[in-house]
């Protein structure tokens, strides 16, 4: 073997920012401020304030491979953050503010943060648990000395007080590119949540490869709303992939609700946009009932949870723009499959390529994907065959933070990702469950997503989930627990004679309860366990 003659350089985050101060300086990010007003600013100024940010680190005391916390809404200071802390070798650990306080205090004292950073908006969540975090030292409000408020809080920094006082000059320092640069914990609907740790290797190989155009193909021609919060798996990567492919980004700080969305997508001319599957029902719910339409808008990214196919029905036809169906999950940074159409499915008709459009979609380069039975055999390609869904590659973790059975891949490196997946011919993938919420009904599966799917299928239900309900005779079978529409007065009988249309008929559920609201996590994904708590003691009607 001879070696190559090409330069090693290890892949770092710093330089993302040093790329795009350079070479895309005018470029804007655009924030709308916990204190109200738009901010704006450009690539340039925000390389100079990265800079700014670690030397920051220095006067904190925090030294490489500490770690410090993030609690913030989508905005330019959280972006200085995600790489003035990791840029200078510290470890940022992006707290998701909709944890139960318990979970909080537990993922911070986990992590062992030094120094908590936070919006205005948390001062009284942090407050209320600051008693049981001992190892946090310091507390830095992401605001002005104007807008300082009186806390409890010990040890409290004005943030832009401390950026004023640092100097703009800082040489990133160069060190190991599988050095730890994030921290993201999963949402842990069963057990503590757990956390997952990204390095400079793996955050710089998945904004590449999330970049391209199987991807979510950026350019400089793209201004980007980034509704999908900074502290939920890095932004899906978007924050490292933006300022590298030179696009417009544009934060939307705590305003999510439709017409604020729409304010933005309109003012900032936005061409893409990436959000679960609850922000845009918001969001088409504010465009149907105020009659304002999407000109700029191109595609958006919608993943997190299955898109119902009147979404991607009303974006593509009532407002011409293209859905693109993302899978991935923490553990996987999160890019696992991208639902891009191939030439020999776009000269389909529209209907007979909906089916296609509602697969979670392809690997793209640097992940691979597999099905295995219960045996660990591998699952052919055949739209058919359904098995446990396992991932690996450049960006999947290899295991847990603070864990020390480490044991979640096998000896081939594969991850079990806890989902229930079918993959096509065409290498389509289609979750169908979570390998804990499948109903096994007389040694059939039968899959609650594509029960749910078709139930929110129905003009009169905002939200449906299924659960596996014990049944004598079947072991498990199906209850709908749905969402009516204000006014709606449908019925068990007609939603199930619906959702028959649809399925065998020894899939359709035994029964249908209509509630005020679900549960959700902290991510805003239905919580079953909590749903299947709140129906411990139900029983089937024929039972
Ligand atoms: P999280 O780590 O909180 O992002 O959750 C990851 C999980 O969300 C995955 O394992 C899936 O169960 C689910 N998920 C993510 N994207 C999708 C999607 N497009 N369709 C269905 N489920 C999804």
């Amino acid at each position: 073997m001879i070696h190559g003659l090409m330069q090693q350089q290890p892949l770092m985050i710093s330089s993302i920012i040093e790329f795009a101060e350079r070479w895309f300086p005018k470029v804007e990010v655009v924030s709308r401020s916990v204190e109200g007003p738009i901010h704006r600013y450009t690539y340039k100024d925000m390389g100079r304030r990265a800079r700014q940010v670690a030397n920051v680190m220095q006067t904190l005391g925090i030294n490489a491979g500490d770690r410090v916390a993030t609690l913030a809404w989508n905005g330019y200071r959280h972006l200085e953050l995600y790489y003035g802390v990791s840029g200078s070798g510290a470890v940022l650990h992006t707290v998701n503010p909709r944890l139960f306080k318990e979970q909080l205090a537990y993922v911070i004292n986990h992590a062992g943060d030094r120094v908590v950073f936070l919006d205005l908006t948390f001062v009284p969540l942090l407050e209320s648990v600051a008693d049981e975090l001992p190892n946090v030292e310091k507390y830095v409000i992401l605001t002005d000395r104007e807008h300082m408020p009186e806390t409890s809080l010990a040890n409290v920094h004005c943030y832009e007080e401390l950026l004023e006082a640092a100097d703009s000059h800082y040489q990133w320092p160069t060190f190991d590119e599988n050095a730890a640069s994030s921290i993201c914990y999963t949402s842990g609907t069963t057990g503590n949540p757990k956390g997952v740790v990204y390095s400079h290797r793996s955050t710089l190989i998945h904004a590449l490869g999330s970049s391209i155009p199987n991807g979510l193909s950026l350019s400089g021609n793209d201004s980007i709303l980034l509704v999908v919060p900074q502290f939920h798996v890095n932004s899906w990567g978007v924050s490292y992939a933006a300022p590298m492919n030179g696009c417009k980004l544009v934060l939307p700080g705590p305003a999510m609700d439709g017409a604020s969305l729409h304010e933005l997508m309109d003012s900032e001319r936005c061409t893409l946009s990436l959000a679960v599957p609850t922000v845009w029902m918001m969001l088409t719910g504010f465009l149907r009932e105020s009659g304002e339409t999407l000109p700029h808008m191109k595609r958006v990214v919608i993943g997190g949870s299955a898109v119902p196919e009147a979404m991607i029905r009303s974006f593509e036809t009532d407002y011409d723009v293209e859905v693109i169906h993302a899978w991935g999950m923490t553990e996987t940074s999160p890019l696992g499959t991208l639902n891009f159409l191939m030439p020999h499915l776009r000269d389909l008709d529209y209907e007979e390529q909906m089916p296609i459009k509602l697969k979670q979609g392809k690997s793209v380069f640097g992940i691979d994907i597999r099905i295995v039975d219960d045996e660990n055999n591998v699952l052919p390609h055949d739209g058919v065959a359904f098995g446990r869904l396992q991932a690996r590659g450049h960006w999947v973790t290899s295991g847990y933070y603070g864990d020390e059975n480490n044991d979640v891949v096998d000896s081939d490196g594969w991850f079990e990702t806890g989902d229930v997946a079918t993959i096509d011919e065409d290498g389509y993938m289609m979750i169908t469950d979570r390998t804990k919420d499948v109903i096994k009904s007389g040694g059939e599966w039968i899959s609650s997503i594509a029960l749910e799917n078709i139930a929110v299928g129905h003009p009169d239900i905002t939200e449906a989930a299924v659960i596996a309900m014990p049944h004598p005779k079947w072991d498990e079978r199906p209850l709908v627990v749905a969402v009516k529409n204000h006014n709606s007065n449908i019925d068990r009988e007609s939603l199930l004679s619906y959702i028959g249309e649809s399925v065998a008929k020894w899939q359709v559920p035994n029964d249908v309860v209509f509630v005020d609201e679900l549960p959700h996590g902290a991510t805003g994904k239905l919580n079953k366990l909590k749903l299947r708590e709140d129906f411990n003691d139900y029983c089937f009607p024929d039972t």
